[in-house]
């Protein structure tokens, strides 16, 4: 439940959180991009100012504020540096399963921003299809072993807990959540992480080998994990998702219309700007930013006031957001020419963080597989499980 804010609080926590940004994170951004290095300076004082504990209730000692801020919060962290916004999207993309399901302990330490978490759902075998983990849980004297190979986990080595997928203590099919604290024997990274992009997020694999939990670590019911994801972790991933991307789109609008704006042409004495070719490609980059951002607002409400369609736009969203961030980037690279090819603008280091939306999961292509589904009458996930 999101509990009403006096305007005072709020422009308390924007004014704290900017700050944080201008003086600690957007400083940062080259270099957790050049090193790929986990962007831990960024996430204490994001902790700080308050930004763990946005989503935990009050009772918890969070601040209750709910998706529209989580959304704000994403979209200024990826304007201003994309690994960081990342590993705080995944934190609150975790964070509603354990204030649901969790312990006490581990919910009021997130609430009070001492704690990090985590999805570790996609898996070496099932890949992007996190509906499907091949991974196990079995009851050995009174404990549960798991055992996993997960592909990519964000902030892995980093986080505190990881809310874990598996297969179900009992039967074959569906899915089981899990709790797994960090410093949890058997549980390992098993490599390192140089990407393309969101270079600082780091993503590595993990396994679990051996590991024990308690049965009390379950989060929800055993074989209800699916309906636990799709309930209460979907809908934040996918629309703080599309605040991360246009929130990287926002900072390439800007950084674009600067260099548009600053750069002469000396023997025309005119702008780049003053090209019309620029300008018509400028108003097609400015426009696919709006439009994201109307869609965004629109899914919001659609949300709040539990509007019918307000499934279908969470569905659209991501999907819409991340094609209009490839092209904005592409848009942006070929507008700010060489210099953009450089790294002096920033903007090729948004062109590469561009790229990982559309491939994390649900991917662009699941989600229009998804969207397909929906609005053709057709079952979301019932055939495609079973295969
Ligand atoms: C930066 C980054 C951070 C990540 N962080 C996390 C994390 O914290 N936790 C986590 O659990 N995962 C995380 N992931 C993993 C992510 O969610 C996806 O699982 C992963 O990117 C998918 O890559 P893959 O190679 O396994 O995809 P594949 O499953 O091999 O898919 C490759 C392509 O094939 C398409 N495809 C696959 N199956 C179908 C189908 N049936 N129909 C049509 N098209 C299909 C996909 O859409 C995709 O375009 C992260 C990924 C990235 C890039």
């Amino acid at each position: 439940m999101t509990v009403t804010q006096s305007p005072s609080d709020l422009a308390d926590f924007s004014t704290s959180l900017q700050s944080v940004v201008d003086t600690v994170v957007a400083p940062a951004a080259r270099r957790v991009d050049a090193e790929a290095a986990f962007p831990r300076e960024n996430i204490d004082a994001l902790a700080q100012a308050g930004a763990l504990g946005i989503l935990s209730a009050a009772e918890v000692g969070g601040s209750a504020r709910g998706l529209r801020a989580a959304a704000a919060v994403i979209e200024r962290l990826g304007s201003a540096c994309g690994s960081t916004a990342m590993v705080v999207l995944m934190h609150y993309a975790a964070v509603p399963v354990i204030e649901a399901h969790g312990p006490r302990d581990v919910r009021e330490a997130i609430g009070s921003g001492r704690h990090l978490t985590t999805l570790a759902f996609s898996e070496v075998g099932s890949r992007s299809h996190f509906w499907a983990p091949m991974s196990t849980a079995k009851e050995v004297d009174g404990h549960v072993r798991l055992d996993a190979q997960k592909s990519w986990v964000t902030s892995a080595g980093q986080s505190d807990s990881y809310v874990w997928s598996s297969r179900p203590l009992t039967g074959d099919a569906g899915m089981t959540l899990w709790l797994v604290p960090a410093r949890t024997a058997g549980l390992s990274q098993t490599g390192s992480f140089d990407g393309l992009g969101l270079r600082g997020n780091g993503s590595t694999p993990m396994a679990a080998s051996d590991l024990h939990v308690s049965q009390s670590a379950m989060l929800g019911q055993d074989g209800a994990g699916l309906d636990v994801a799709l309930t209460l972790v979907l809908p934040n991933f996918l629309v703080l998702n599309a605040a991360f991307s246009l929130g990287l789109m926002e900072a390439t609008a800007t950084e674009t219309a600067a260099h548009l704006t600053g750069t002469r042409l000396a023997h025309l004495d005119q702008t780049l700007a003053q090209q019309q070719t620029v300008r018509l490609d400028f108003a097609r980059l400015r426009g696919q930013v709006d439009q994201t951002r109307a869609f965004l607002e629109d899914t919001l409400n659609a949300l709040e006031s539990g509007r019918p369609d307000a499934m279908l736009r969470v569905l659209e969203v991501k999907a819409a957001a991340s094609e209009a961030a490839l092209q904005v980037t592409d848009l942006a690279m070929k507008l700010c020419g060489g210099a953009a090819f450089r790294k002096e603008l920033g903007i090729e280091r948004r062109f590469r963080d561009a790229r990982a939306a559309r491939v994390m999961a649900p991917t662009t292509d699941a989600l229009l597989d998804f969207v397909g589904r929906a609005t053709l009458g057709l079952p979301l996930l019932e055939d495609v499980v079973a295969r």
